[in-house]
């Protein structure tokens, strides 16, 4: 039988894609549909060969997609579907395997992500009419702050708001901070460390790790809260939206629109939210480039020393994601401000790390590790995980 499980990770207008084998350091294969609703859809890919597909699909929606995705899957018949679906509220601690009151408890909490868990949700009605008898699982971005203390997930705001409105924090990218606080457990073999993760791509959060359970993260209620971002502003003064309102007359959608879209890096820079062109910028003396990287690594850093709070004991730092796994620049420059955490940099290592690669970076204290994130992977083990509980049960 084949083991393989097909990820499924489902946007408005697009679908990635990755057929993850048992072990799941084998070669996948993968792809992304683009553009859907368009007359620009397409699919591109990689085939198990190595050799790269672009296929256009004009007008598709993610059912069409999902067909010309099951034709580039050369024969295999996956043995679940794992989805991954961003909003998961109070409702999902673990993943689960798709039912209708499933389906009915993530619609549920859409109210909270009103962009992604309806593309999230079109995927899986879409995948179930092209997989009738194959099993579906959610993985879900939030259930690994699940157990975050009560003390980490409340805002101090009334008791009716969090009970009546599930007004809390939530946290996001929980796949990727279990994954690399995992994998930095059995690389160290320290089997339950306290870890600190940077999750540095377009998106950013920290979170703090404790004996493999998250205890504290830097994302809230909504992904905007938290650190810089590639174009989101990260925490603000909770004031700003009444100031820009009465000052400036915004509509409550512009001033989400500027905090989500237009701010961060590439508010700052006034240039780009890309950090390898902001890198370069800053090194032939642009100012925006120069503060926005500056900015953005110390919120890093403060962020990292606010959630140290959340652990007994703290074995390491952890970075990954796309800008965490491949500049070294950030990674020096937020080590740097930390000291007092008796963070010691191994420059050399640093900025010697091979790109997809894990590289320990400190030299002596405590441990600094970059562990390029595999979300696909994590969701895959996550969906296999959950249909063994299910045959055992
Ligand atoms: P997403 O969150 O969309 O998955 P990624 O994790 O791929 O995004 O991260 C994208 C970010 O990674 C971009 O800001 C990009 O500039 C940055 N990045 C990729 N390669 C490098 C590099 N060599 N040096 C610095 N930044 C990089």
């Amino acid at each position: 039988m084949d083991t393989s499980v097909l990820v499924i990770n489902c946007g408005s207008s697009s679908i990635k894609y990755a057929l993850v084998l048992e072990d799941p350091a084998q070669p996948r294969l993968a792809g992304l549909a683009e553009c859907l609703g368009s007359s620009d859809a397409r699919l591109k890919g990689t085939a198990s060969n190595g050799e790269p597909f672009e296929q256009s699909l004009p007008g598709a929606d993610h059912g069409l997609a999902l067909e010309a995705i099951l034709d580039r899957l050369e024969g295999r018949l996956p043995l679940a579907v794992g989805h991954r679906i961003v909003h998961g509220g109070e409702h999902f601690t673990r993943a689960a395997l798709i039912d209708d009151d499933v389906i009915a408890a993530i619609e549920q909490t859409t109210a909270l992500a009103p962009l992604h868990n309806p593309a999230n949700l079109a995927g899986v009605a879409a995948t179930r009419r092209l997989f009738p008898d194959l099993p579906q699982v959610a993985v879900f971005d939030t259930a690994f702050h699940q157990t975050l203390p009560p003390r980490a997930y409340r805002y101090a705001l009334s008791e009716a708001l969090y009970r009546d409105h599930a007004i809390r924090r939530y946290g996001f990218h929980g796949t990727s901070h279990a994954y690399v606080s995992q994998r930095a457990d059995t690389l160290s073999g320290l089997e339950g460390g306290g870890w600190l993760t940077a999750h540095l791509g377009n998106g950013c959060s920290t979170c703090a790790v404790w004996k493999g359970q998250s205890r504290d993260t830097s994302m809230g209620l909504t992904p905007l809260e938290g650190v810089a971002m590639g174009t989101r502003s990260g925490d603000v003064d909770p004031g700003l939206h009444a100031h820009l309102a009465r000052q400036l007359g915004w509509s409550l959608e512009r001033i989400d629109e500027v905090l989500n879209r237009h701010s961060g890096l590439l508010g700052l820079s006034g240039l780009t939210n890309d950090m390898r062109e902001l890198e370069a910028a800053a090194a032939q003396g642009h100012q925006g480039a120069a503060i926005a990287v500056e900015v953005f690594c110390y919120r890093i850093a403060k962020s990292l020393a606010a959630l140290s709070c959340a652990l007994p004991r703290l074995d390491g730092l952890i970075f990954t994601g796309g800008i965490g796994e491949n500049s070294a620049e950030v990674r020096e420059r937020v080590v740097a401000l930390l000291p007092h955490f008796g963070l010691q940099l191994n420059r050399t290592a640093n900025s010697d790390t091979v790109r997809g690669r894990e590289g320990r970076i400190d030299a002596g204290g405590r441990q600094l590790w970059v562990i390029p994130t595999d979300e696909e992977g994590q969701i895959a083990s996550e969906t296999r995980q959950r249909l063994k509980q299910e045959t055992t049960a």
